[in-house]
């Protein structure tokens, strides 16, 4: 059994979604945009330096978000399954996980992909930003985030369709509905 990829765009609830299926399943949950934040949290060199890029909604430069995963890589064990969940985001980032993974023995069984229309994504970012009051998850900022996405995550959807690797699921619903199609589509990553 490889590891699998989460896509979709922000307020997609692919780390809600992500966070259940490891919780159950015993999975390790690896989101880049928790660790950025982590950082943020601990004031490190790394959190100050992309703290503002976090509140712009813009993204991580490559080298530093490839570096923070290695690192990070190398605490995983083996045998443990990764949900990878906003990495990659960008054609070379999916070039480096290829690439990070062979270095430590492992491999992608698949890429699931988490569909939601717009008008829906904005709703459920600025719900979430009341709630939590993260800093990126207001009205301005999520119209940022999806543009950002829309122009350098999209075209990853079409990287991983020719590779014959990526699955859609319908993002709409509850969140068990969701997580039922979801576990679907990831037990049927493994028989590839
Ligand atoms: P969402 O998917 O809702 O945007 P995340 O927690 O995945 O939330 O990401 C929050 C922010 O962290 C992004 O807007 C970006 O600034 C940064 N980030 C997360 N993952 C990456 C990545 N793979 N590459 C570059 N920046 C990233």
């Amino acid at each position: 059994m490889g590891d699998i990829i989460f896509m979709g765009p922000p307020g997609s609830g692919k780390g809600t979604q992500a966070q259940k299926l490891v919780r159950e399943n015993g999975w390790v949950q690896l989101s880049t945009g928790d660790l950025f934040r982590s950082h943020i949290e601990a004031a490190t060199e790394l959190g100050k330096r992309v703290k503002p890029i976090l509140d712009a909604g813009t993204y991580v430069p490559d080298d530093i978000t490839v570096e923070m995963v290695r690192q990070r890589l190398r605490d995983i064990p083996k045998e443990t399954r990764i949900v990878f969940d906003g990495f990659p985001r960008t054609i070379d980032q999916a070039k480096a996980i290829d690439r990070l993974l062979s270095e430590v023995g492992r491999g992608l069984d698949g890429v699931i992909y988490l569909d939601v229309p717009r008008n829906e994504l904005i709703a459920r970012v600025i719900t979430r930003g009341k709630r939590e009051g993260r800093s990126d998850d207001t009205a301005r900022v999520i119209v940022k985030r999806l543009d950002v996405y829309e122009q350098n995550t999209r075209p990853l959807i079409d990287h991983y369709k020719q590779r014959g690797m990526l699955r859609e699921v319908d993002g709409t619903g509850t969140v068990e509905e969701i997580a039922t199609r979801l576990g679907k589509a990831a037990e049927a990553t493994w028989s590839r």
